[in-house]
């Protein structure tokens, strides 16, 4: 097969914008980390029955500096959260990250003080999951909802600066 026809139709007219984002959808690293419960369903997702691999994105860094997706998979205890955030910070740009299940995303049922209650809190969050805990096929479907808006995405933004920004739109609003 000729390579014409192995790339997406109209690949070599498409602009950069285009293909930095199918680039960066197509070979995402998660960081290596779970922090409760979630992380088991995390970790059968890169197993063989539902193989990970399949999307560009089988090998789970060992080092945030190699990872462009952190997958919050658990609660955040009070303690965890500048550890968290450390880990965000040294991932280079550009990064996303998957709140996996209703603890990261809220506190879930911990509605207590030594729980963070969203990790939003801590870091910005791409794609909220819903769950306790959410099925491997359930984090499957964020990740490709999260390759879509990858792919869309604009080259060169601040993705904090804008979030921010729009947050401020909003409350001015
Ligand atoms: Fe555990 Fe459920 Fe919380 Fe996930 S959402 S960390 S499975 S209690």
């Amino acid at each position: 097969m000729g390579l014409e026809e192995k790339l997406p139709s109209g690949f070599l007219l498409t602009t950069v914008e285009q293909a930095a984002g199918w680039v960066r959808k197509s070979s995402m690293f998660p960081a290596t980390f779970g922090l409760a419960c979630c992380a088991i369903e995390m970790m059968t997702t890169g197993a063989g029955r539902y193989d990970l691999a399949r999307f560009g994105m089988e090998v789970f860094r060992g080092s945030p500096r190699q990872a462009d997706l952190m997958i919050v998979a658990g609660r955040v205890s009070q303690k965890m959260a500048p550890v968290l955030r450390q880990v965000y910070d040294q991932m280079p740009n550009p990064k996303w990250v998957i709140s996996m299940g209703v603890c990261a995303s809220s506190g879930g049922m911990f509605n207590n003080y030594a729980i963070v209650q969203g990790v939003d809190h801590i870091v910005p969050v791409d794609i909220y999951l819903p769950g306790c805990p959410p099925r491997p096929e359930m984090l499957l479907d964020s990740i490709l909802k999260l390759h879509k808006h990858v792919q869309g995405e604009k080259l060169g933004v601040n993705r904090e600066e804008a979030a921010r920004e729009a947050e401020e739109a909003a409350r001015k609003a």
